[in-house]
């Protein structure tokens, strides 16, 4: 009797501490709403809390403005871990491009590599724009600042050495208004680093006629032949009403980063909670259907790989 009794005290103890144990809150910076890093870091959240109960960790993941915005905020130590493309990456570890005024951000570190983002831009069909060129003159909606396709397209601008001034209008809205800006005929289109299908682009084809646009010519094949961080895309034809045809374009990788500065527990955790559960998190997106853990764990990847991360790929013989 005294015995049992002993062991229910016990038992009461132990699920006290579990219960009063500190819970550690880790933010993962994402994109706009209607975006896929929205559900990449809803995702990846999603499976970290699961596990709360056994390593305490509490995970948000908030709309941000996109890469930039997200590499900025973990080199600031607002947030945790986020989501950027692998040019901005690249970038962003080495001091160079957009980078380069505010020098190499040494700590950043790579997780693991998600979807590919074709460098996308969609028009309206009335507008007459069949190639990236007819984008002259017109009014295009170049991405909000801080996202990744804003500073992309500067990128292909400087390329092809046009500027802003190109464009009737360069508006800077975020995804979440750029589809109805789109069907409200005040911009012709709208240019988008993403993840498909998304929900903005299907926002927009489901408001107003669009037509995808190739992005493609002697520019843009001298960027994909001189950078590792860019390759030749395609946009599946029948992917979106309108574009029945494959679309050329360029992209880039959407990546996980964080800092050399968040714990290495912390990190392997969440790579855990995301590859313990693979097929699940790959059913949350359509997105994510062709991710394969080998490619997450070797393209895109241009900033060391985070300890804690290299930790688990080595538990598990990926490394
Ligand atoms: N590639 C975009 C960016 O870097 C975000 C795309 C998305 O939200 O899915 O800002």
């Amino acid at each position: 009797m005294k015995f049992f009794k002993h062991l229910a005290l016990m038992g009461a103890i132990a699920s006290g501490s579990a219960a009063t144990a500190e819970e550690q809150f880790i933010t993962i910076g994402t994109g706009g709403q209607t975006g896929v890093y929205f559900v990449v870091g809803q995702s990846i959240c999603r499976l970290v809390n699961r596990g709360t109960a056994d390593h305490n960790l509490k995970c948000t993941a908030p709309s941000t403005g996109g890469s930039i915005a997200n590499i900025n905020a973990i080199k600031a130590g607002d947030m945790d871990m986020g989501v950027a493309q692998s040019d901005w990456q690249f970038h962003a570890y080495n001091g160079t491009s957009k980078f380069e005024e505010d020098g190499a951000f040494d700590n950043l570190r790579a997780v693991f590599s998600v979807h590919g983002e074709p460098f996308t831009v969609i028009a309206r069909a009335d507008a007459g724009i069949a190639t990236f060129d007819d984008l002259k003159g017109k009014r295009v909606n170049v991405g909000n600042p801080g996202s990744g396709q804003l500073a992309t397209m500067e990128v292909v601008l400087d390329a092809k050495g046009w500027t802003m001034d190109d464009f009737a209008l360069a508006s800077e809205l975020k995804p979440a208004e750029q589809a109805a800006a789109l069907g409200d005929n005040k911009v012709d289109a709208i240019i988008y680093t993403v993840g498909h299908p998304n929900g903005s682009i299907q926002e927009a084809v489901s408001t107003v006629d669009a037509v995808m646009v190739p992005v493609e010519g002697a520019e843009i094949e001298a960027l994909i032949a001189d950078n590792p961080f860019y390759a030749a895309a395609t946009i599946p034809g029948g992917m979106y009403e309108g574009s029945p045809e494959d679309t050329t374009t360029f992209g880039v990788k959407a990546t996980f980063v964080t800092s050399a500065d968040v714990d290495d527990e912390v990190v392997y955790q969440v790579v855990k909670a995301v590859f313990d559960n693979f097929d699940r998190f790959k059913r949350l997106h359509p997105a994510f259907e062709n991710l394969t853990e080998e490619e997450m764990i070797s393209g895109g990847l241009s900033a060391p790989l985070h300890d804690g991360a290299a930790r688990y790929y080595k538990e598990r013989g990926w490394m």
